[in-house]
């Protein structure tokens, strides 16, 4: 947060952002949503596969409730990280979509410019880490965490 403040106060804001580091953190972003849909493509299938199994477990005339039990679990558990993927997929659009104007790496909590490290590492992040860490500390609050 100091170093935050130091880095402001030596003018490393977004603004600066020279158009070398924003394609670069273009490129990255584009990786990164292309490696999210290969994941989601590749959970897709999955599903899919599971389901079709299921299909043919419930033909059947076998015992196949421990299978179909465990076939369950693993849907949910595809579910989850894709649904994940998805949220991970729209920050990083988003912040495609944001990248060539004025509201990049700034924190959409607080409108501070969010800091150059950060951005660099999750070139799709939403908030400044401090709004970040107060998001997520609500968040657990409210699952009762
Ligand atoms: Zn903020």
């Amino acid at each position: 947060m100091i170093r935050d403040r130091a880095r402001r106060e030596k003018g490393e804001t977004v603004e600066d952002m020279d158009t070398a580091t924003r394609e670069s953190l273009r490129a990255s972003l584009l990786a990164r949503q292309s490696e999210v849909q290969a994941d989601l493509d590749r959970l897709d299938s999955e599903l899919r596969q599971l389901g079709a199994e299921q299909e043919q477990n419930l033909g059947g005339l076998g015992n196949h409730l421990a299978e179909d039990g465990s076939n369950v679990m693993e849907q949910e558990r595809i579910l989850a990280v894709s649904g994940d993927l998805r949220d991970v997929m729209a920050q990083v659009t988003e912040a495609l979509e944001r990248l060539d104007t004025d509201e990049f790496g700034i924190c959409r909590r607080c409108g501070k410019p969010i800091n150059a490290e950060r951005l660099e590492a999750f070139p799709f992040v939403r908030y400044d880490i401090e709004c970040q860490s107060q998001i997520e500390r609500e968040q657990a609050l409210r699952a009762g965490r």
